[in-house]
Formats: C-alpha cells, structure tokens, sequence
C-alpha cells in the first residue's frame, strides 16, 4: 500500500527513522520490498513481523533517466501487488521544479523532494512554495531542503555549509514544506568525514528546538560505508580507498532528535558491488546474469533487514498499519484526516 511520508512520519517522529532506499533496478527492488517484509531468499517465505518495516522508495533523477521512469514505476506497482503486506511511500529524490510536477501531475508518486538548497535563501523559499502549492492540492507531500551537503550526488555538488536553526523555522513557515533535509555533517557518496567527524547532533538538537513541535526531519548522505563490504569489494579487485560513511550507532539518536527519514543510497550499491565482483572472480567461467543476480537479491534483503533495524523501523511495520486503519485510513490527502 503507497501512503504518504506524512503518515510515516506521524508514527515514527522521535522513536525512531524511516529507511529511504533507492532504487534503479528490478533486483534492487525485490532486495528492497522482501527486505522490508524480513523475507531473505524468495517472495513466497513468510513475512516476519519482528523485522517488517514500513519504508520509502525513492527514485532519483538519475534512476529516472536511466532507461525509462516508466519501468521504475511499473516495478513498484508489481512489487506492491507480489508483497501485498507492504506499507511504504513513493518519492522523488532530489527533484528539480519541473521533475517535481511531472511526479505531482503523474499520479503515482505520494511524495516529491525540490531541492533547491543551491539558491539564495529567498529563491529557495520561492521555488519550494510554488511546488508545495501544486503537491497539496493533489494530496502529495514536500521534502525541502537548507542547507548544503558535501559530496557529489549525481549532479548535486555541494560544498558543506550547516543548516542554521533560525533560518530552518523561517524556511519551514513561509516555504510551507512538510519536512526538511538538513545539513548536519553528512555527505553524499562513499567518502564522508575525511576528517574523521560524525553527524553533528548538537546542530541537530538545535534545529529540532528551533521548528514547530513534531516536525519531520531528514537525513541525506546516511549511507554507512560498511568496512566489511568495502574490504570485500578490495579482495574481489576494487579500488575503493578509505571509504566510510555515518556510524550506525548515530541513526537513533538523530531519529530521537526528530529526523524521521534516513537517506541509504551508497550501501546499497556497495553490496551490488561485492556480490557481483565476488560472482565473477569465485566463478570466471560463468556469463550468466542470473546467479549473481539471486545472491545478491537475497545480500540486498538482508542488508534492508539489518539496516532497518539500525534505524528502529524493523518491527513497526504492523504498529503503522493500525494506526493508519485507527487514524488518517490509508488517505493519501495531506488534510490530516
Ligand atoms: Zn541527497
């Protein structure tokens, strides 16, 4: 069932963060929903509810591109219908303005990011106002973003520069965006903290202060960089020199300090990365797609599991779905009813 993030948010604020995961592929995306319903190896073993989580799948402009968005959405939409269990949101990462009224006006998606974090603060609010107008009157909700991140995403370069608090609650009121991507230390891409700095959750703290009472926050360039998949990478012939990313243990405490999404790209093309390296090198006379392609369905899967539970989201997924039943029911309008 596609909800909005509104919805998610609304369970999870202060307990803890929704994963967001990224998807270009059909084998990402059937790691992606059987990980989220704790199912490893096939689609038809039982979901486990001590690890089901609800979730978000984002596409990017990059994914949108390429080869057709088309064939993202219509993997959705089947995934939805092979794992009827699911709960998640559907959501446009990194949207220019006109990426995002193509995902408003599309139908499909239930969120949209406008990242306009590169213009001068008043432009931001501009351009963010004029996308939250045309997404709510269609029921679709808004991530924004303050702030600039390190790292490279696709064609987001970004130079750090902190979201300041003050700024943060001007932005929210007049920009009227349902949650927030700040810049708190993290960065886009494998090497994050060069200098060996963590998220800053003191920024945090302050930004959460600063903003109206439960208002959702979000965390990009939250992959963790896992040592045991760049060390496999390396041994299997990669070169991904000092690698590392946003320690695990920091994902709950930013969730308690109100960042309800949390951003995982990177991880996930690491594992493609190991599983296929390791596929080639261990079997150099295979040319099939398929059996890499099964190992790493079912690594991607237990990654989602592992990383869900890191972010507190494992073993939510039947608390969301009676809270949408006793509450909002499923509504995909961003009224509150
Ligand atoms: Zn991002």
């Amino acid at each position: 069932m596609i909800v909005t993030t509104k919805e998610l948010f609304k369970h999870a604020y202060g307990k803890y963060a929704v994963g967001a995961y990224n998807i270009n592929n059909l084998e990402q995306t059937v790691g992606l929903f059987r990980g989220d319903l704790g199912k490893v190896k096939t689609n038809e073993e039982a979901a486990n509810a001590a690890t089901s989580a609800p979730f978000i799948v984002q596409i990017s402009r990059g994914a949108r591109g390429y080869s057709d968005k088309r064939f993202l959405e219509s993997m959705i939409r089947t995934a939805d219908e092979i794992f009827p269990e699911v709960i998640f949101a559907v959501h446009l990462d990194h949207g220019t303005e006109e990426v995002c009224y193509d995902c408003i006006d599309s139908g499909f998606y239930s969120s949209v990011m406008i990242d306009a974090s590169h213009e001068p603060f008043p432009k931001n609010i501009e351009i963010t106002r004029r996308v939250v107008e045309r997404a709510h009157a269609k029921g679709i909700v808004v991530e924004a973003e303050l702030g600039q991140l390190g790292g490279v995403e696709e064609d987001v370069v970004g130079s750090v520069c902190l979201t300041e608090p003050a700024q943060a609650a001007e932005f929210v009121e007049k920009s009227g965006c349902d949650s927030l991507a700040v810049a708190i230390g993290t960065s886009h891409g494998a090497y994050k903290f060069t200098g060996g700095q963590g998220i800053r959750l003191d920024r945090l703290k302050e930004i959460q202060s600063a903003l109206p009472k439960g208002f959702p926050l979000v965390m990009h360039g939250s992959s963790s960089v896992p040592k045991e998949w760049v060390d496999r990478i390396n041994n299997a012939g990669g070169q991904l020199k000092s690698a590392s990313g946003v320690d695990e243990a920091q994902y709950l405490q930013a969730a308690k300090l109100g960042v309800c999404k949390i951003n995982i790209d990177t991880d996930g093309r690491l594992v493609w990365c190991a599983i296929h390296r390791e596929a080639f090198r261990d079997d150099p006379s295979n040319f099939d797609l398929r059996p890499p392609g099964k190992v790493f369905m079912a690594a991607y899967a237990s990654y989602i599991i592992h990383k869900n539970g890191k972010l507190g989201s494992a073993g939510q997924l039947e608390s969301v779905r009676s809270s949408l039943k006793g509450g909002s029911g499923g509504c995909r309008c961003c009224c509150g009813h």
